[in-house]
């Protein structure tokens, strides 16, 4: 439902955790963050209001980091809970994904990733996107690579913005049928479902076409399609008031 990542001098929690509030108003029944913290995701996930996960880090509070993505959660595929709530995490906690849409032929992927070893700790259509991911990285594509090795085989509408612990510098988004804007700021860059989510930071977006892959880093904005050529994008200044 909401998504936000982040890439920047700033502790991520905190602006990610913002930015979930301001995308609050589009309704939602579970909330998680993920943050690289020592070459691994390390995640806080709650059903719920962003109230139960604010609950949660102060009960178990994540080391400090600069990286992360967040989400709010609409369920379509598997009931509200904690488990069933994103990030979705590989088991050895290297990849984190957060996702908006539907991933229509997720039970003929979670098949294949089963067969291939790969267990699953949720019922949600989102977590084939985890294994896949990490089966490209396993196979030595970096994490933009994998991303669109990824996205070649996914089937509906989904936004996907995703870490890599062992590649703590940048985040990489996806999009299909569904939103995702990029904002440029001053040494940081961020992903977002909707502007909102980054607007008290910085008014200066991006905006991807349909089926492109997105790496932020600290300093730069890199837009390929799913098969990695470059490509197009807008610049926009967002004047409206949030
Ligand atoms: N289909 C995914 C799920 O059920 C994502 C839902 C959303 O857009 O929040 O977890």
């Amino acid at each position: 439902c909401g998504i936000v990542g982040y890439v920047g001098p700033r502790p991520a929690l905190d602006v990610i955790v913002s930015g979930l509030r301001r995308l609050e108003y589009r309704g939602y029944d579970s909330t998680g963050v993920a943050l690289v913290v020592d070459g691994a995701m390390a995640v806080a996930k709650k059903q719920g209001k962003l109230a139960n996960l604010d609950k949660e880090l102060s009960n178990h509070p994540l080391p400090a980091s600069s990286t992360g993505i967040g989400h709010t959660r609409w369920a379509t595929h598997g009931p509200p809970s904690d488990e069933n709530a994103h990030p979705h995490v590989s088991a050895d906690h290297r990849v984190a994904v957060v996702h908006n849409g539907i991933i229509e032929n997720f039970a003929e992927l979670r098949a294949e990733l089963l067969t291939d070893g790969y267990e699953f700790a949720s019922e949600t259509d989102t977590e084939v996107v985890t294994h896949l991911v990490a089966r490209e990285l396993a196979a030595g594509a970096d994490l933009p690579e994998a991303v669109r090795r990824a996205c070649r085989r996914l089937e509906g509408a989904f936004t996907l913005v995703i870490a890599d612990g062992a590649d703590p510098e940048r985040v990489v988004g996806a999009r299909r049928n569904s939103p995702l804007v990029v904002g440029r700021g001053d040494g940081e860059s961020f992903l977002a479902s909707d502007v909102a989510a980054f607007i008290e930071h910085t008014r200066e977006a991006v905006e991807l076409g349909q089926d492109q892959v997105v790496t932020i880093t600290r300093d730069a904005i890199d837009v390929t399609d799913f098969d990695g050529a470059p490509a197009p994008t807008t610049d926009y200044h967002v004047d409206w008031d949030a």
